[in-house]
């Protein structure tokens, strides 16, 4: 049965965990994971092609108007976009797609790939949340409270996900969020394809039967 990939949207808070998560799901459990493009500085450590594709300002907006991406949003004075082309590849070979992006443009996958799983990550408090963004040492003050404000934002906006899964334990966060995956693929209407293939064959070997 040659069945295309999920498409599965991670989105949640500016600290929360998505960036540990996902690594851990790619390394555990084999999902592809789409790299995006951002107008961001890298952090220390950050390499470019692998965390991100770094651009310029010109360089996005270059992409944009060529249709690059499938979508693309800014966030906190900042672009990023998620570049068409290793989607759709990936998807079409059957393999499961990650995108770790922003509520905005979750939304816009959900009307382009109205099948894509949407899954958002939380934190088991605020305050939890707040401790792990200025743990990761990676922002200055100003930038923490503008992310912390936009958290506060995207409350709005958590109802129009699938799926809300809690990063608390990693481990365990990690195996709940490869579970609301699988089981996404054993939907019915996920597998049309095999039943359809069923009631051709137990048509065939029916016939066989001399009773
Ligand atoms: P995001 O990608 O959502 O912005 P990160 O993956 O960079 O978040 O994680 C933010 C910080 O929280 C990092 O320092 C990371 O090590 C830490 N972290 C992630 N998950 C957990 C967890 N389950 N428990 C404790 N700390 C965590
Ligand atoms: P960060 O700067 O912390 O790496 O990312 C900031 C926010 O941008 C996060 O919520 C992250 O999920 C989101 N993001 C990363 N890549 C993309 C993308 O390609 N598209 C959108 N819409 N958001 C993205």
């Amino acid at each position: 049965m040659n069945k295309k990939g999920v498409l599965i949207v991670i989105s949640g808070f500016s600290g929360v965990g998505k960036g540990t998560v996902v690594k851990k799901l790619v390394e555990k459990h084999g999902y592809s994971l789409s790299v995006s493009a951002t107008t961001r500085q890298p952090r220390p450590g950050e390499v470019d092609g692998k965390d991100y594709h770094f651009k310029s300002v010109a360089e996005f907006r270059n992409l944009i108007d060529y249709n690059g991406f499938i979508e693309w949003a800014q966030y906190v004075e900042n672009y990023y976009g998620t570049p068409r082309q290793y989607v759709e590849e990936e998807l079409e070979k059957g393999n499961n797609v990650i995108l770790e992006i922003e509520v905005q443009g979750a939304m816009r996958i959900k009307e382009q790939y109205p099948d894509a799983v949407l899954i958002f990550l939380t934190a088991p408090n605020a305050q939890i949340l707040k401790t792990r963004l200025e743990g990761r040492g990676t922002e200055d003050n100003k930038v923490i409270a503008k992310r912390l404000k936009r958290a506060y934002e995207e409350t709005d906006d958590m109802q129009c996900y699938d799926y809300l899964v809690v990063n608390d334990d990693l481990d365990t966060c990690v195996e709940h969020v490869h579970a609301v995956i699988l089981a996404e693929g054993f939907k019915t209407a996920e597998n049309m394809e095999y039943i359809s293939n069923m009631k051709e064959e137990l048509s065939r070997i029916r016939k066989e039967i001399t009773v």
